[in-house]
């Protein structure tokens, strides 16, 4: 096999100095072509001393060395025992021991070669290290060996027991001589000039060889931007094709119907609201296709301003979708619509996946002949049966729990006939860190309501150990004597005593023959029935039930406002944005609230997540907080979001690199947005190889 035969999708058998056997080793690591080998990234470098020949290491340095094993033995017993070898490498001989280190009875051998890193120390008129750092080598295998005084970085890659660190290196070291003429960059020279970035067979080159620090931290700019761009390019073209070749209905709006519209509303609007309702307008009266976020807090008001958009469009003789993550949501969300818009409003449907064949057959009918202005739902909603005469808008609560193929599915349900698709308006109470925000969501336009209605006390909160759940109730019965309810949630229904896991069920007998005995205890989760959960929840509602006892189906979805008191059984079981949802169902009311976090934290990112619990109210900090604690993935679920994980950028880290990206995508989208000039071609392959599944570019393409 000639050099020049080689390709990035050769296979590492067919690379001189890569065995069979290697080969095999490192397709157990999903290493199996070139391309992939030098796309295995090393996840950091280590330092490592210049060698140097033994007679001329410097006692009293770190230094480094190589030789051969000429004798080597254990010594003493048990825990006194160590472990003697000794190196010659023809300049002269070195003494190596390692203390408390039986197992090197069975990896060290004479006549291997072994190469050694520590401290030098003149011991008995010869040179000696102690626990030196060691890796037996193959002395005829040239492995990069560090030069010069300064000593080298060595990369240190993920590896598995099967295959070291050092086999990988070796291997790279064979392959990437070939494979740097190989690697096409896709970033054009002006921008990367424009970036200071280096080009990407460069990048390649310093982040598996840097002659030094600033290589490496180049070479992983280089590449984190990639990763950034490729994502906000799709984003960007995403975002593109929708603005520039989908329409949607513009809606009709002028002072007298927003009069008509708000006069309906129980109260004033607060004035967060208010810029949500002049954003709203703006958007729905264009024919663009509004794609909004609204994010606010829990308790913040959003109900009202989904209907103030889906009022809009029954303005304009038009339909308008509701669509929940839970039957709960989508029950309270038709309930409070329905009586917001009293006897003389428009009906509103519902449609869940626990209707009858007959109800849902009415619903059906009424949507697709546009009898019925108004539908709020489930799922449900999504299937493909579902049709409309005009959709023009479309609500999506807790846009976190629908994925974007959900949006797409809701999206498709505009007016074929006109070719029209419905305005996006998709709400979230997890705020979401602007980074992320960013990355995963840069085809929406963002609205924040950072006021809460008037007259809410913020909630107190506490932590409480395990240990003082007797006081913790005696407060709850206290509350209940004063007329007040509370909810208690506990992580799983049946428990699991394997992991030690609280379930609702010895919670509610404890607390009804204990704790809380003569109080009216109730509990709802998630394997009850639609109609006994909503007896029970509407008896709740209606002060029948002083204690509620839930599984997290209460996350979202119930708003009683005389509720005060929310325990939180093994806090630390529930990530830092469900706790702080959680708290959020209670202190919706006048009345002073109480959160209690009952936890014996183990970890000390649980210690921390529970600290800024009792230390902040505020959303927005908390989903930064929880973010630094525990990624992104943990925020969405990275299942949920679909987004492909990052293996280079971070984004807790790289906001400015983020920053970089999306302004040159969006200009490069913009210059062309289809990315389909020839000079492009590279480019576009990438960006649809990374994201096109997740972000539907199927259509764009
Ligand atoms: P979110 O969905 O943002 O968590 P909701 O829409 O359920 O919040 O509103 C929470 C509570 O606040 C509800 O009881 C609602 O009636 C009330 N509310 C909403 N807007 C206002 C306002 N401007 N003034 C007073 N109360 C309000
Ligand atoms: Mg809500």
């Amino acid at each position: 096999m000639t050099v020049s035969a080689l390709a990035l999708t050769s296979p590492l058998t067919d690379v001189p100095g890569i065995s069979d056997r290697l080969a095999r080793d490192l397709s157990t690591l999903g290493l199996n072509a070139v391309g992939q080998l030098i796309a295995h990234l090393p996840h950091r470098h280590e330092h490592e001393e210049a060698e140097a020949p033994i007679a001329e290491l410097v006692p009293g340095h770190v230094v480094s060395a190589r030789g051969e094993v000429t004798a080597c033995r254990p010594v003493g017993f048990g825990k006194k025992m160590r472990f003697e070898a000794v190196l010659h490498d023809g300049s002269d001989r070195l003494d190596l021991v390692w203390f408390n280190a039986p197992y090197l009875r069975s990896k060290i051998h004479p006549g291997e070669w072994l190469r050694v890193q520590g401290k030098a120390q003149r011991y008995k008129n010869a040179i000696q290290i102690a626990n030196p750092r060691f890796e037996v080598i193959d002395p005829d295998a040239e492995l990069p060996t560090a030069t010069g005084d300064g000593g080298s970085l060595r990369p240190v890659y993920p590896a598995s027991s099967r295959v070291s660190s050092r086999a990988i290196e070796l291997a790279i070291s064979k392959a990437l001589p070939m494979a740097l003429p190989l690697i096409e960059d896709h970033l054009p020279a002006a921008l990367r000039e424009q970036r200071s970035l280096p080009g990407l067979g460069d990048a390649y080159r310093m982040i598996h060889r840097p002659d030094d620090e600033d290589e490496v931290s180049r070479a992983r700019r280089r590449l984190a931007y990639d990763e950034l761009l490729l994502l906000q390019l799709g984003v960007a073209m995403k975002r593109h094709h929708l603005r520039e070749t989908q329409r949607a209905p513009a809606l009709r709006s002028s002072e007298r119907v927003q009069r008509s519209i708000l006069e309906r509303f129980p109260f004033e609007l607060t004035g967060a609201q208010r810029r949500v309702v002049a954003d709203l307008t703006t958007d729905l009266t264009r024919d663009i296709p509004t794609n909004r976020m609204i994010q606010g807090d829990v308790g913040s008001g959003k109900t009202l301003l989904a209907l103030y958009a889906m009022l809009l469009a029954v303005e304009s003789g038009q339909q308008a979708a509701l669509l929940a993550p839970t039957e709960i949501l989508a029950e309270q969300h038709h309930e409070s619509i329905t009586r917001v818009l009293g006897e003389q409003g428009p009906e509103v449907d519902l449609l869940t996946g626990t209707l009858t064949p007959a109800e849902r057959a009415g619903v059906l009918g009424r949507l697709a002949s546009g009898q019925r202005s108004l539908v709020v739902g489930t799922h449900a909603l999504l299937t493909e049966s579902v049709t409309f005469r005009s959709l023009a808008v479309a609500v999506i609560d807790e846009q976190h729990r629908f994925g974007v193929h959900q949006r797409a599915a809701l999206r498709s349900k505009g007016d074929a006939e006109s070719g029209l698709i419905p305005h996006m308006v998709v709400m979230t109470a997890t705020p979401i860190p602007r980074t992320l925000s960013l990355t995963l969501f840069g085809d929406l336009d963002v609205s924040i309501i950072d006021e809460l209605p008037p007259g809410r006390e913020p909630v107190e909160t506490v932590v409480e150990p395990t240990a003082n759940r007797a006081e913790v109730y005696a407060g709850v019965r206290d509350a209940v004597e004063r007329g007040e309810q509370a909810f208690v949630v506990v992580p799983s229904i049946d428990g699991d005593e394997e992991t030690g896991l609280t379930g609702l069920r010895a919670v509610q007998l404890e607390l009804e023959q204990t704790l809380l005995r003569g109080v009216s205890i109730a509990a709802v989760h998630g394997r009850l029935k639609r109609p006994t959960r909503e007896h029970i929840m509407e008896r709740f509602r209606r002060g029948l039930i002083d204690v509620l006892i839930a599984t997290t189906v209460i996350e979202v979805g119930v708003d009683i406002p005389n509720a005060t008191v929310m325990v939180i059984e093994q806090a630390d079981r529930f990530g830092l944005a469900q706790l702080h949802q959680l708290r959020g169902r209670v202190g919706r009311g006048a009345l002073a609230s109480r959160c209690v976090l009952v936890s014996d934290p183990t970890t000390p990112e649980s210690v921390e997540r529970l600290a800024a619990m009792r230390g902040s109210t505020d959303g927005f900090f908390l989903a930064e907080r929880d973010f630094e604690l525990r990624g992104p993935g943990e925020i969405f679920g990275s299942r949920q979001s679909g987004l492909p994980p990052f293996r280079v950028a971070d984004l807790s880290r790289d906001h400015l690199l983020l920053g970089a990206a999306r302004d040159d995508a969006q200009d490069w989208v913009m210059r062309s947005p289809r990315l389909a000039d020839t000079s492009e071609a590279l480019v576009r392959r990438r960006v649809l190889k990374s994201h096109g599944a997740w972000l539907g570019l199927g259509d764009v393409g």
